[in-house]
């Protein structure tokens, strides 16, 4: 237990990992990409009324090499989804995923052949977002939900690599919905 009164006033202690945490949380750059109509609400976010500035994030990088954090905002194509990777794996370490909308995490309300079930079939999301679409205020909420992440997991570089490897062999080797039988018709 630090007895803080021993201190002098203005001094504040904290711990390694809470202050890499807080780095991480207060400086999260979004690529800049949209997919479908959620993207409109993504966009809305960076607009004075809801002002995703407050939280650090309205620098949206035009060049994934200088992105940390994926909105997949919108239903994925099927011959989207190779181009959605290769853009997640240009971005740099370590990042992090957002789901943004029920197409994007689950296929919605396409359950077709064209459009990816879940975009965790492609990246390994850290945060779903539900709603069609969802407000820019959930949005900023799911942001929230993420520094709540980064500041309570200690980060450890090569710890966050084989979580999110774990995290992508998890949904490789999940069952396709196709195969779920009993859940349609
Ligand atoms: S969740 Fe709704 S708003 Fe978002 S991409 Fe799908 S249909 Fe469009």
């Amino acid at each position: 237990m630090v007895d803080v009164e021993k201190y002098p006033s203005g001094v504040y202690t904290t711990k390694l990992s809470e202050a890499i945490g807080f780095l991480l949380k207060t400086s999260i750059w979004p690529a800049t990409f949209g997919l479908a109509c959620c993207a409109i609400e993504m966009m809305a976010s960076g607009t004075p009324d809801y002002d995703i500035a407050r939280f650090g994030s309205e620098r949206f990088a035009a060049t994934p090499r200088q992105a940390d954090c994926m909105i997949v905002a919108g239903r994925v194509s099927q011959k989207f989804a190779p181009v959605v990777r290769q853009v997640y794996d240009q971005m740099t370490e370590p990042k992090w995923v957002i789901s943004m909308g029920v197409c994007a995490s689950s296929g919605g309300m396409f359950n077709n052949y064209a459009i990816v079930q879940g975009v965790d079939h492609i990246v390994p999301v850290d945060v779903y977002l539900p709603g069609c679409p969802p407000r820019p205020e959930m949005l900023l909420n799911a942001l929230i939900t993420l520094h709540h992440q980064m500041m309570n997991t200690p980060y450890t570089p090569g710890k966050r690599k084989e979580w999110t490897r774990a995290a992508e062999e998890a949904a490789l080797n999940a069952t396709p919905l196709v195969d779920q039988k009993g859940l349609l018709a």
